[in-house]
């Protein structure tokens, strides 16, 4: 009776066993189908920021490698190859699955090495939940503001071309060209936010609030869909939220190639560098000729600075008038008469076509449209100033020169803002969207995008909520109906009358 027992026993293991190591090859198929799946949707992305990378080395650089490039090439060899099992697994569907079963769990230990590998060429990539690319005005308030809004160490990074922490830039053509060394604005007196009545943010606040301030660093690839930055020195940073604060950069002479623009002795005045090279040279050029080409606020204040540091001086403008955009031609006599009797001379209705320079190459003279010829020691150009959005191009929507965002300061890509001088949003007193190139635009711009990436922020954390409540209450019923029923059946069976 018990072999015959164990003969059933014994040959239903047998018919079974492969039955049940198919199902096992099936189910493990499937499993693997999924890893794959999810493997490669990772390998696009590291494809893609590598690509990003090599793009953004444009000068050669570390990940100009045959290494590299044998990995980018085998990318595809690997996607045909996933695809062909897909389609072989579709043919004949439960059989293919188990002989597949093998090739696939060979496949995904094969990727994930892959993906090592390529990861390992990215090197670190340093992911913040905040990131804020440019480190001017707008860049300082906004870290204020983050702070006061709370944040958690670590969450933001402030990545900024310049080598010092944000600053109020309006003192460069101000205090910074003070001649009196005691009374000179410099560093750190004027971070941000003392331009605003505020606290002074040294890089020891920074520190203590656990923000990154990574200076003298400059993004040079974006790709938003992918939230990655690229830096020149081919850093990645990954970020959930970013803000755009890059501002604006001078309009230079030679971007229409007039002749001799390149000489030393050229000025243009944004950044700390370019404020620095400018005092050094007035001291090297003491009672010297300064020629200062434009009319509008940096034009004025520089040529204002220069008269004060001894320099004769003298302005050269197309317009009719000084700052035309904003005076009107009896406010700008007034300010025109008031810088003649300080003997700042004033050439107006005519532009510079060309520059003279010595054997050393420095500016000697200013070559008028108008013929004339002004002797020159330093230039001063202040003829203006473009949002820096080439970096979005093509990825955000523009209007008006800049990146177009919403009342909010809210661009056209969930979770990237703009403030400052790059943002053209709507004002309501105008009823028209505009671009603003100010100060306490870029301190309010900044505080105003804050406020909305953290209100958002709670509104999805009370939906969260709210959802998670509702379902929970939803269950509680449900589970109490249960029981209550169970109680009633409990009670039907074993009540007695
Ligand atoms: C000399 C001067 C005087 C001024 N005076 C006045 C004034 O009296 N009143 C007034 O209302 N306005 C004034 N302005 C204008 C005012 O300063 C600007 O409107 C304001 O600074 C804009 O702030 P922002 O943060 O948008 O840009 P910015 O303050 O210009 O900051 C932009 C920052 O982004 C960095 N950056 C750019 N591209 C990159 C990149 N790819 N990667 C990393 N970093 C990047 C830049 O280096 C810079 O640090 C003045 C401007 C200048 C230059």
């Amino acid at each position: 009776m018990a072999s015959s027992f164990n003969f059933v026993i014994g040959s239903a293991k047998f018919i079974f066993a492969p039955i049940e190591r198919c199902l096992n090859c099936k189910r493990n198929f499937d499993e693997n189908m999924k890893v794959l799946q999810k493997l490669l949707k990772e390998l696009n992305t590291v494809k893609e920021v590598i690509e990003l990378r090599l793009s953004a080395e444009i000068h050669g650089g570390t990940m100009q490698t045959e290494e590299v490039k044998n990995w980018l090439d085998d990318v595809q060899r690997i996607k045909t190859e996933i695809e062909i099992i897909e389609r072989k697994a579709k043919e004949k569907k439960f059989l293919s699955r188990v002989f597949l079963g093998k090739m696939v769990e060979e496949k995904v230990v094969e990727l994930k090495a892959f993906l090592r590998k390529g990861k390992a060429f990215l090197g670190m990539v340093k992911s913040f939940k905040y990131i804020i690319v440019g480190g001017g005005v707008a860049a300082g308030y906004a870290a204020r503001e983050f702070d006061r809004q709370g944040l958690k160490p670590g969450q933001l990074a402030i990545i900024s071309k310049e080598a010092v922490a944000p600053y109020e830039r309006p003192t460069l053509s101000k205090g910074y060209l003070n001649p009196n060394p005691k009374a000179a604005a410099r560093l750190p007196e004027f971070h941000v936010c003392v331009g605003s009545g505020g606290d002074r943010l040294l890089p020891d606040w920074y520190k203590e609030k656990g923000i990154q301030l990574i200076l003298g660093t400059e993004i040079v690839k974006v790709n938003l869909a992918l939230k990655t930055l690229v830096s020149a020195a081919g850093e990645i940073f990954k970020f959930q939220t970013l803000i755009i604060a890059t501002g604006s950069t001078v309009i230079r002479l030679t971007d229409f190639q007039v002749e001799g623009a390149d000489a030393k002795n050229m000025f243009y005045l944004r950044e700390l560098e370019d404020a620095d090279k400018l005092v050094e040279s007035i001291k090297m050029k003491k009672y010297g000729k300064a020629v200062i080409i434009g009319g509008g606020y940096i034009g004025l204040e520089v040529a204002a600075a220069m008269s004060i540091n001894d320099f004769d001086v003298t302005m050269v403008y197309p317009d009719p008038w000084c700052m035309p955009r904003l005076f009107t031609p009896t406010m700008a006599a007034f300010y025109e008469s008031y810088y003649e009797n300080k003997g700042i001379k004033i050439i107006k209705g005519t532009v510079s076509v060309g520059f003279n320079a010595n054997a050393n190459g420095e500016v000697k003279g200013v070559k008028l449209k108008d013929g004339r010829v002004l002797e020159a020691d330093i230039v001063v150009v202040g003829v203006g100033a473009r949002p820096l959005t080439a970096l979005f191009k093509g990825q955000l929507e523009e209007d008006k020169g800049g990146i177009k965002t919403d009342g909010f300061f809210k661009t056209s890509m969930p979770g990237v803002y703009a403030v400052g001088d790059v943002a053209t949003f709507p004002i309501k007193l105008y009823n028209e969207m505009r671009r603003v190139e100010h100060v306490d635009h870029a301190r309010k711009s900044a505080k105003h995008a804050v406020k909305a990436i953290k209100a958002n922020e709670t509104v999805l954390w009370r939906q969260c909520w709210r959802n998670f409540v509702f379902q929970r209450r939803q269950s509680i019923i449900t589970e109490a109906k249960i029981w209550v029923l169970l109680d009633q059946r409990w009670k039907d069976c074993w009540s007695f009358p």
